[in-house]
Parts: C-alpha cells; structure tokens; sequence
C-alpha cells in the first residue's frame, strides 16, 4: 500500500554553528564581535509598534534605495532578503534550472549550505577539488559544460580570496550560465567583484550585514546584479513568499547603511586583531591559509583537532570543527574582541605546554 511517506522532500538538512547563551566567548560562527551602528539602536528605541498592523514593503523599498547608493549602482540592480542563505537559496532556485542537466559547479571545501540547497531543489551538481594548499583553480571552472557556478570569495571555511581579475576570468569564460559570488566576508580583505556588474549580464554577487554589519540577528541579505537577473530573482521571491522582511528589520538596515564611518572602523579593528592572533598562532605552531576574512581555518600538527575543540568548549570557548575528510583536521576560528583572542591564546600556550590534546602517538 502507498504510504504518505513515499510523498515526503526528506532531506539532511543543514547544521548550522551552535549559539549558545551565557557567559562563553563565541567563536563559531563568524558573527562580528562589536555592536551594529549607534543608528540602529535608535530605530529600534523609536520604531512605533503601530506600525507593525501593516504589511512590510515587499520589494523594501527604502533599503535598496540605500543599499543602490552604499554600492553606486540602481536599485534595479538590488535584490533583498532575510540574511544571504535566502538570498542564495531564492538565487538557486531561479538561475540554476539547467535543461540538460548540467551540473552546478563549487568547490569541494566551502560554505556548506549550496550542497544542501542543490538537494533540496534537485539540482545536480560537482564538488570541485580545492588545490591541496586549499586554494581554487580557476581553469577548472572554464570549459567545462555547467549548470551554474558558486564561488565564495573569500572562501569559507578556508578564508582565502581570489583576485578581481580571477573571477573575471571564471565569469567571461561562462557566458552561459549564472556565476554566483558569495561576498559574504569580502569586507575584512578580499576583492569585489562590483566592478563587473556592468559589464557581465551573468554575475551574481551575494552579500550580508551578518559580518561586517553586526546584524547577523537581522537577517538581511542582499544579491547585486544586472537589472535581468534581478528582476528574474523578484519574481521568483514574488512567487514564493513576498513579505519576508519585516519593517523593523528593513529600517534597521537603513540605518547600519547610514554610518560608513562606523563600519570601517570596525573592520580595520578586526583585522588589526586577526593579524596580531594570527602571528600568535604561527609562534604556538598552528599552520594556516592567509585569512582575508573574520576567521581564521587553523590546525596543529601535533594536536587532535576533536579533542581541542571539546577542550575549548570546556572552556568556555566555542570554535568550529568540521568533520569532512579533507578539513577535519582543522578548527575555524572566529575573530572576536582582542580581549578574547588574548584569551584563547593564553589557553593555547598553556595547554601546549601541559602537553594535552596531542594526536596518538606524539
Ligand atoms: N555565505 C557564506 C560563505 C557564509 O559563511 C554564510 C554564513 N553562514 C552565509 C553565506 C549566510 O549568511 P547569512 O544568511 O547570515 O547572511
């Protein structure tokens, strides 16, 4: 007999980094450590509950407008939603519908959500091979037949960037199919790829106030392209579920847009601090790609990746441990207030020292 079972999108679902509440020093998940703009405090001591009886702008009107001029392009070029996974998700969903079934082309090593979006919407796709030293080739992404392509850059969870001129190559060469760009992290230090919007109609680039913004409890997330490719994005978001910004969230927006001065003092604070851990990591032994990013995806030779990270945990300090074959021996680190990294660091000297979590046999 036919079960209701047999009718069932049963998929593994995404696991996203632990939040948990208290006195801990938050490492996991890449949020930003300093608080959003003083302006969105204010919106949220002035926002009038009345409001709230009405539906939010379904196209948020006035963020994009802000966002149009935070990034110099048209708002036509501007597509919104709550936080970048449903930017990206919506993205897979309108652009990666291939006729012959060409698969959609990201590495092997990166954010680990567009495998699960591929399932979900049953797209067929390739994990493309990071270099051993866990950088991107770009040839092999050209000349390839493909669906689409999604490149992070920087990339996560490794945090290494691509130049402008790469991507450039990557979106030339595939005229015929979307290319995707995850800048979620590219204000620490990697390169936009903006420049291009004008002149490749198949560029996608996706970005989020949950890093740089310090909104990551907002959801606001934001896909930048030619005025066809977004247009295409609305309707499908239009088809799907309109109102999914709410008016608080789309004021506050607004307002972390109004203080770019904030905001870049923010950045060159995080950066400063992951120059100074990331040479305390080097002097303790750690190894690691080059971070443009809030991050960084460290190992030790001689230290047990799982066990390290339990012993954080302990600790009070969470970080993040992948179990994939090609990455578990590392822990991606979240750079948090100088203060806590000085922490971490204190911990670290001293748990080497003590000789604990050492791999079997050393
Ligand atoms: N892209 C990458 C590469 C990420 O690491 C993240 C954060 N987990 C996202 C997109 C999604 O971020 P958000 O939904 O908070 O905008």
């Amino acid at each position: 007999m036919k079960s209701w079972k047999d009718n069932v999108r049963a998929v593994i679902p995404y696991v996203p980094g632990e939040q948990p509440e208290g006195n801990i020093i938050k490492l996991n998940t890449n949020e930003n450590p300093y608080p959003p703009a003083p302006a969105v405090s204010s919106v949220l001591k002035d926002f009038d509950a009345g409001r709230l009886k009405k539906y939010p702008k379904p196209l948020c009107d006035g963020l994009v407008k802000a966002l149009s001029d935070w990034f110099s392009v048209a708002p036509e070029n501007i597509f919104t939603g709550t936080g970048s996974d449903d930017v990206l998700a919506m993205s897979f969903l309108t652009f990666f519908n291939s006729k012959e079934k060409e698969p959609v082309l990201f590495p092997d090593v990166t954010y680990s959500f567009y495998d699960v979006w591929a399932k979900l919407f049953d797209i067929p796709y390739a994990a493309v091979p990071l270099k051993d030293d866990l950088s991107i080739d770009e040839n092999d992404y050209i000349g390839r037949s493909n669906g689409g392509i999604v490149i992070a850059n920087p990339n996560a969870p490794t945090a290494l960037s691509m130049p402008l001129s790469v991507i450039e190559k990557i979106v030339k060469n595939n005229p015929g199919s979307v290319v995707i760009i995850d800048e979620a992290y590219v204000d620490f230090g990697g390169e936009t790829a903006l420049p291009l919007i004008e002149k490749y109609d198949n560029l996608l680039i996706t970005r989020t106030f949950s890093k740089s913004m310090s909104l990551a409890g907002s959801r606001i997330g934001v896909a930048i392209g030619s005025k066809e490719l977004i247009r295409f994005l609305w309707d499908v978001r239009n088809s799907f579920n309109s109102y999914t910004m709410d008016s608080i969230t789309q004021e506050i927006g607004i307002a972390a847009l109004s203080d770019r001065a904030y905001f870049e003092e923010n950045i060159k604070r995080i950066i400063s601090t992951r120059e100074n851990f990331s040479k305390e990591l080097t002097a303790l032994g750690f190894s690691f790609p080059k971070s443009s990013s809030n991050f960084v995806f460290a190992r030790h030779q001689e230290l047990d990746s799982t066990v390290l990270f339990e012993d954080l945990k302990k600790e009070g300090i969470y970080v993040r441990h992948f179990n994939g074959d090609r990455v578990k021996d590392h822990l991606r680190i979240t750079i948090g207030l100088e203060s806590e990294m000085e922490r971490l660091v204190d911990f670290l000297k001293a748990y080497i020292k003590e000789g604990r979590g050492r791999k079997n046999g050393l």
